[in-house]
C-alpha cells in the first residue's frame, strides 16, 4: 500500500518528525509479514545513487539516479562506463551467487539447488577469498575476511565481468 499519505510534517521539529517517520516506516516493515510478498517492490527509491540484488525475488535493482556520471554517461568512454554501471550490474548479478545469493534458487526461495560436489568446491572457493581479504590492514583496522566475503566475491564477479565486456570494444582503454 501508499506509504507516502502517512508522513506528515507536523511536529514543527525535523528531529521529532524524523522520529515519527522511523516510527511509521518500522510498523509498514512489520505489517509486511501478513501479506503476501510482493516481488515487484523496490528496497530503494528511484532518486537513491545505490544498486541492490535481492535473493528473496532473485532481482537486480538500478534506480534511475545512479544512470549518470561517473557510473554511466554518453560523454565518457565504453571503458569509463564498463568500469562504472558495467561493473555495478556484475556486482549485483554476482551477488546471487555469493555465500548468501548461492542459498536461494531462481524463485528466491532458501532451497538448497547445487550438487553436492558442485556446493562443496564453491565453500572452498569461499574460504580463499576469506583468506586472501582475512588480516588486510585497512584504515578501520584488520579487515574481517569471513565478514566481507560476500562483497569481495561480488567486486571479484563485477570487476572481472565488466573487463571482460570492455575488451571487446575497439576503443578499449586498460
Ligand atoms: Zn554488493
Amino acid at each position: 500500500p501508499e506509504i507516502y499519505s502517512r508522513l506528515k510534517t507536523t511536529s514543527g521539529s525535523l528531529y521529532e518528525d524524523a522520529l515519527k517517520f522511523d516510527e511509521i516506516l518500522t510498523a509498514r516493515t512489520f505489517e509486511k509479514f501478513s501479506e503476501d510478498v510482493d516481488k515487484t517492490s523496490w528496497h530503494m527509491p528511484a532518486h537513491m545513487v545505490n544498486a541492490y540484488y535481492s535473493p528473496d525475488s532473485n532481482t537486480i535493482v538500478f534506480p534511475a539516479a545512479i544512470l549518470q556520471a561517473p557510473f554511466y554517461s554518453l560523454e565518457q568512454s565504453s571503458s569509463q562506463n564498463y568500469g562504472g554501471i558495467g561493473t555495478v550490474i556484475a556486482h549485483e548479478i554476482s551477488h546471487a551467487f555469493d555465500n548468501n545469493g548461492a542459498q536461494f534458487d531462481k524463485e528466491g526461495n532458501l532451497n538448497k539447488w547445487w550438487l553436492d560436489k558442485d556446493y562443496e568446491a564453491f565453500e572452498e572457493k569461499q574460504k580463499e577469498m576469506i583468506a586472501l581479504f582475512d588480516g588486510v590492514e585497512t584504515e578501520a583496522g584488520p579487515a574481517n575476511g569471513k565478514l566481507i566475503v560476500s562483497e569481495n566475491i561480488a567486486d571479484q564477479g563485477g570487476i572481472t565481468a565488466a573487463l571482460t565486456a570492455a575488451k571487446d570494444e575497439k576503443d578499449v582503454d586498460l
